[in-house]
Formats: structure tokens, sequence, C-alpha cells
């Protein structure tokens, strides 16, 4: 939640970071990986989805609208906002089950079912759920979880679970939570602490809770944004010597990771699957490109053909905005600082400009830097009376929302996750989400994406929790190249994708072997 910790130089990620594999001892992965093909890597034999992908279409709008802030077909859910703190609740599950907080545990019957529709969108985790529940990978691993909870997370929780873990877990957002999924999972037993509209207050408290029970002694961190690692490592630093592994997946959470590293504080193994191919190019890239559209419609129901758009930051989620509004006839004008970043900008046709030159004529502006304060209350003020105001980047930081609470400027609600933040003049802007993640908060990710990122932070778990003495030291690595290629493989039998094997011949022309990885890791794709 905090971004105290500023972000390394991405060279240094890019190149000093990447740790190389050394496979002979990787067990448990390996025989996961080598029975790819038994999964439909190369088995053709495999087909869709069960459900025709019309059905699934439709099954997701519905389950989307009421994952949604905005719209929601579970009556029940709207007016429990309204409620009293959740942690002022005496709440228990069927079974008698205390150990978790969440708004409602009613809701439980119906978060099961936006968890079965999500399953059936994520084909890759279960199938590794299926292919690793025999083995038990993680059994003895003791998992503090601090990510977004939707029904994607869900099938990843679950999926844990049935490869040994026990897991606790807890919101890295305060507005991401789908209450009736975290009902469910507290209702399947599991503790979760989370709900929608937490204080700041709550949500560390929600960490601490995952963090400190009894008889619990958490040895992984699964983080998204780095602050479950963060209290961990700043309120029980004994405990921060037992874990056996990070899994972190955000840019903002890697960031800070690598500090921790360069400062000789990072006395544990940790893995970066943000930057592994698999989560950074479909997850940041693709997920975005479609749920910044579908985060807008649902907020504001606003037009795109024509209107100007600016976009900070063109790395992967800057991309994926860009070319989304540029497709459906928007005119869209990108701010950089990377000139590598800047120049892949215009070669895609967009013009690249200083954010003071275009700040006056923007319909809407959408930050995607991970950085702070990149929209300050100088630039807002130039902004024409009704510009659209929203971040894609992580957390709150980029667009400079406290500045916008003095008090000559008047805030008024006008839809959940939309503020109108109006000038003495009667100029407003629309502020989405409060300058969280907007496609979080105001609508719901693809679970396809989800299943990608699930698997490959499951993996990483994996393969941290069993990796013997030696292999990894206190440091940041990046996913084994070949698990990438393992993650990409379970998803392509719902594409009944058939990939090409290479002859004895090409292999050794190559230098690969047959079965991968297939690219040096310093491959960009
Ligand atoms: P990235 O590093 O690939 O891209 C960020 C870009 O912003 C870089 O090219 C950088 O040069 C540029 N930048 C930095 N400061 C800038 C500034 N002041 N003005 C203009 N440009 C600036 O990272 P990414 O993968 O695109 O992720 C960006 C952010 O989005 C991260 O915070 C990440 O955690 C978050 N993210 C959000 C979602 C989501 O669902 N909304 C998904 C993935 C990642």
């Amino acid at each position: 939640m905090n971004d105290e910790d500023g972000p390394p130089s991405s060279s240094r990620r890019c190149f000093d970071d990447v740790k190389s594999y050394s496979s002979h001892n990787a067990k448990v992965s390996e025989k996961l990986m080598d029975s790819a093909a038994a999964m439909g890597f190369r088995d053709r034999s495999k087909r869709r989805s069960s459900l025709p992908v019309s059905s699934l279409s439709n099954r997701r709008r519905s389950s989307s609208a009421s994952a949604g802030s905005t719209s929601s077909s579970y009556t029940g859910s709207s007016s429990d906002e309204e409620e009293i703190s959740p942690r002022e609740k005496q709440q228990q599950t069927s079974k008698g089950m205390a150990d978790f907080c969440v708004r409602n545990i009613n809701q439980a019957a119906y978060g099961r079912k936006e968890i079965d529709i999500a399953e059936q969108e994520m084909p890759g985790i279960m199938a590794l759920r299926r292919r690793a529940s025999e083995d038990r990978p993680l059994k003895g691993a003791k998992i503090v979880g601090c990510t977004h909870i939707n029904a994607q997370t869900a099938v990843l929780i679950e999926t844990l679970t049935e490869l040994g873990a026990q897991v606790r877990w807890s919101a890295c957002n305060i507005y991401s939570t789908q209450n009736e999924v975290a009902a469910a999972l507290a209702e399947a037993g599991f503790s979760i602490f989370a709900w929608r509209g937490e204080s700041e207050e709550d949500f560390w408290w929600c960490i601490d809770r995952c963090v400190t029970a009894e008889n619990w002694q958490p040895n992984m961190i699964l983080d998204d944004g780095g602050d479950a690692t963060h209290l961990i490592l700043k309120k029980y630093p004994a405990m921060f010597k037992m874990i056996k592994g990070i899994v972190e997946e955000s840019v903002t959470g890697v960031h800070r990771l690598y500090q921790l590293s360069k400062t000789n504080k990072l006395t544990v193994p940790a893995m970066n699957v943000n930057d592994s191919v698999t989560k950074t190019k479909f997850d940041n890239l693709y997920s975005c490109k479609e749920s910044i559209i579908d985060s807008l419609k649902r907020a504001t129901d606003m037009m795109f053909g024509g209107k100007q758009v600016v976009v900070c930051g063109y790395g992967e989620v800057g991309k994926g905005c860009s070319q989304a509004l540029k497709a459906l006839g928007a005119v869209v004008y990108v701010t950089e600082i990377d000139p590598i970043c800047a120049l892949q900008a215009c070669m895609d046709g967009f013009r690249v400009l200083k954010l003071s030159e275009v700040i006056r004529n923007v319909d809407l502006l959408i930050t995607a830097t991970g950085n702070k304060n990149v929209v300050t209350r100088e630039y807002m003020d130039k902004m024409k009376s009704g510009a659209i105001v929203c971040n894609m980047g992580h957390s709150n930081t980029e667009i400079d929302v406290n500045s916008l609470r003095t008090p000559d400027l008047t805030w008024e609600k006008v839809r959940s996750q939309v503020d109108h933040v109006i000038w003495p003049d009667g100029k407003k802007i629309i502020l989405l989400a409060e300058g969280r993640l907007v496609n979080l908060s105001c609508s719901s990710v693809s679970s396809f994406v989800v299943s990608i990122t699930a698997a490959t932070q499951a993996l990483a778990l994996i393969e941290l929790f069993n990796a013997p003495v030696g292999r990894y030291k206190a440091d940041v690595y990046l996913l084994p190249k070949k698990m990438d290629e393992y993650v990409a493989s379970l998803h392509l039998p719902t594409f009944d994708a058939h990939l090409t094997e290479l002859s004895d011949e090409q292999a050794k022309y190559m230098g690969l072997n047959k079965t991968g990885p297939f690219k040096p890791n310093y491959y960009r794709y």
C-alpha cells in the first residue's frame, strides 16, 4: 500500500538478476513438466473446454456483472456495504469455523457459483490441480497469501490446498474483494480476512491475522504488491527468517524485493513472477487490454470513438490500454520517460508528448507507470470539465489523489467507484476508484488470463518450496524458463493448438533440447 521503496533500474531487473536454473535436482517441478505431454502440451487428442465458447462467454458476462462494483445480480451485496464493520460481527461457517473475517458469510452459496464459473475458464490451473494432486508437492507448505480476492484467486487457493498447502489469505487491495467469493472460501474452511471497502487500518489488520494465528508458523508468502512481505519483515523479523520463499506478482512488489536485496535485507529467496513471460505478456498486456474498456464502460458509460486519451507509461499495461482504445477510434497520446518505450509507441502510431502538452485537451487520462505522483494537482487543475481520470498501475500512488482533498474542492459520489471532484468555478473531473486500479475496482479480469498467472504462481511456490538447500540464495529469481513454457503449454489444449515438434536434426542444428527450453533467458518475445 505504501511506496517508500522506489523502483530499481530496469536494466538491473533484466540482466543482473536473471538466475540460471539448474535442473538436475528439480524433482517435483520436473516431474510436473515431464508430464506436459500427458497434459496436452503435445497431445492433439485433447479438446476445448467441455462448455461451448458461447455458453462460457454468456456465463462469464453474468459473472462479471456480479463481480463488478457498478452492477450486481446479487441483491444482498450492495446494502451490505453499509453494514457495520465485519470486524465487529460474530460469524461462523455452517461447520462452526470462525477463523475468518468476511463481509457476510451468508453469501457463500452465491460465491461458490462464481468459483465454479471461474474454474471453467481456468483450464491451466485446473489441469495443474489434477496433475499434481496425487504428488501433493506443497505438503507442509504454510502460505500467507495477500492478493486480490476474487473467483479466480479462489481457484488458485483451492488448487494450492489440493496440492497439500495450508493457507491464510488477505486482500492486497481494499476495493477488489468479491465479498461472496471470500464468503464461499471461508465456508469451505479457509481462513480468509478480506472484504470490499476495507479501511487502511482494516487492510493491515487483515494481513496481520493471516500472519499470526495459533499453531501457525508460515513458511511461504504469496504476495501481490509486497505488503505481506513488508509487514512480516518489519513486524515479525524472526518469523521472516523462517520463510522458505516469497513469490511476488506485481511490479511494485518486485521493485521492493530488489531494493531489499540491494540493501542486504532480503534473507530468503524470492521468485519474481511478474517478469515471467507468461505473466507479463498475458496479464499485464492482454488482460489490461480488455479490462480497461470494460471498467470504463461500466463506470462511466463513455463512448470511446473520437475521444482524446492520454496514457501515461507505455510498458505492458500502457500498451494494452493504448491499443484497445485506439482500436475503438480514440485519439491516443502517450507519455514516457524511457526512449525505447517512447519509440515503440511512435512506431505503433501514437503521438508521444509531455503531459503538460496534452493535459488541457484530453477527455480521458490513464496512468500505467508503476510510479508515483505522475498526475499531480497542477495537471488536474488544467484538465477540462468532464474529463475522466483513472489509474491502471499499481496501488493509488500514480494520481496524487490527496492533493484533491482540499477545502476548495467538493467531492460528490455519483456511483460506486465514481466521484465527481468539483472546482470552485463549477469544473468537474470524474475520478474513478479514487485512483486505485480501475479495472480491478470497476470490472473483473478474465479468468483465462488469471489462470496463466495462477499457474505461474503455483509453480513458483512448488519450485521454491521443494528446491534443495543451496539452489536459491537470499536473492530475487525469475521463474525458470522451462516452467514458463510449461505454464503456456497447460493452456494450449483450450485452443486445440497443435505444436510443431523439432526433428532430431533441427534440434541439433538449433542447439536445443527437443522438450525445451526453446528460448534463452534474454529472449524478449
Ligand atoms: P512497465 O515497467 O512495463 O511499464 C511502465 C512504464 O511506465 C515504463 O515504460 C516506464 O518507463 C514508464 N514510466 C515510469 N514513470 C513514468 C512517468 N513519470 N511518466 C511516464 N511514463 C513513466 O510496467 P507494466 O507491466 O506496464 O506495469 C505498470 C503498472 O501496472 C505496475 O504498477 C503494475 O503493478 C501495474 N499492473 C496493473 C495491472 C492491472 O490489472 N491494472 C496488471 C499488471 C500490472
